[in-house]
């Protein structure tokens, strides 16, 4: 439990994050390390801001506009932040958007029926990609059980988590490429991922780099019908069709009181049958329990801890988010569906 831990005065890592020191103060090195950069987070915001004001006037000066059927296509969860982020690309920037949710199996009902309302009352297009559920089953019984990816990826998330968004963003790329859709937007929080990669041209060497560490493992485990998610030959011959990756939420101000009154605006309610951690999947208890258990921290700790340490949310407020005990029913439930012991 939190209290009992030792964690970083600052931020909330505790001991049992990789690779971690505090000093007298019981500071962690991640916050010493931020410690100077504080001061310039607003203005390196405001140059993102301006950043992206300047890539939508490329994308609409751009002599092919007019032949493409969309300027961004929304990696959309049917999550609080996804949802958010969908309703400012729609709203906000007045872009012309394609959502695509990705069914993972494990999607609650409540999200699946968020789906439909948001993007209705939206007013934009949206695809549904449903992978086959017997290579899914085998890749996230496989990925509960074992690790295969580097240590970097298992700071941040579960084996389960970047197994499926690592079929997310292939999905997302492939479908951007083929549809010459010049950006794939992407709903993560100020704490997911930093503000210097929230606005980044995706190119074939590094999409070559990002995908080997998916194909082997996942034809591997589920088979070669795996390989239909991801890029071929064929793409990476086309480098002037690689859109940008952008994440709004990394320079809008955030505020989850704000994002929950905007959303539910737009009909979306708060999912009741979901974990704390989130509002969209029914895997991620399994997840988050099994992450914790092989290695004494929770997956979502390094996310949470980055808001504390800029202030986006109180020391208090990200204790809130692992107070919740582990939902060992929905655990339960996940186990069964994708045949893994119970006792496991
Ligand atoms: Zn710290």
């Amino acid at each position: 439990m939190p209290s009992t831990e030792r964690r970083c005065t600052l931020c909330i890592l505790p001991a049992t994050f990789p690779n971690i020191s505090f000093d007298e103060q019981g500071r962690c090195n991640y916050c010493r390390k931020a410690a100077g950069r504080k001061a310039q987070v607003s203005e390196e915001k405001l140059r993102y801001k301006e950043k992206f004001t300047e890539l939508l006037a490329a994308i609409s000066d751009h002599p092919s506009r007019r032949a493409r059927p969309y300027d961004i296509l929304m990696a959309y969860s049917g999550g609080k932040d996804s949802t958010y982020t969908l309703c400012l690309l729609k709203r906000q920037f007045g872009l012309r958007v394609l959502a695509l949710s990705f069914d993972n199996g494990f999607v609650s009902e409540t999200a699946m029926a968020n789906i439909r309302r948001v993007t209705e009352s939206l007013g934009v297009d949206h695809i549904l990609f449903a992978p086959r559920w017997d290579a899914l089953k085998k890749i996230f019984s496989a990925s509960a059980r074992e690790e295969f990816y580097p240590g970097k990826a298992l700071e941040r998330a579960s084996t389960i988590c970047t197994s499926c968004m690592g079929i997310v963003k292939s999905v997302c790329l492939k479908t951007a490429i083929e549809m010459d859709i010049p950006m794939i937007g992407y709903g993560w929080s100020p704490g997911q991922a930093p503000l210097q990669s929230s606005i980044m041209k995706n190119n074939p060497a590094l999409a070559k780099a990002a995908q080997r560490a998916f194909l082997g493992t996942f034809a591997q485990i589920a088979g070669g019908g795996t390989r239909a998610w991801f890029l071929n030959e064929r793409h990476y011959r086309a480098p002037g069709r690689f859109p940008y990756n952008i994440h709004p939420m990394a320079w809008e101000p955030y505020n989850e009181e704000t994002i929950f009154k905007e959303i539910e605006g737009l009909g979306w309610i708060f999912p009741e049958d979901t974990d704390s951690n989130s509002t969209n999947c029914l895997l991620n208890a399994l997840g988050n329990h099994v992450h914790l258990e092989k290695y004494g921290f929770h997956p979502y700790i390094w996310e949470i801890s980055n808001m504390v340490r800029d202030g986006i949310m109180t020391r208090e407020e990200g204790f809130r988010k692992f107070s919740a005990p582990v939902n060992h029913e929905q655990v339960k439930i996940a186990k069964r569906k994708l045949g893994l012991a119970e006792e496991q």
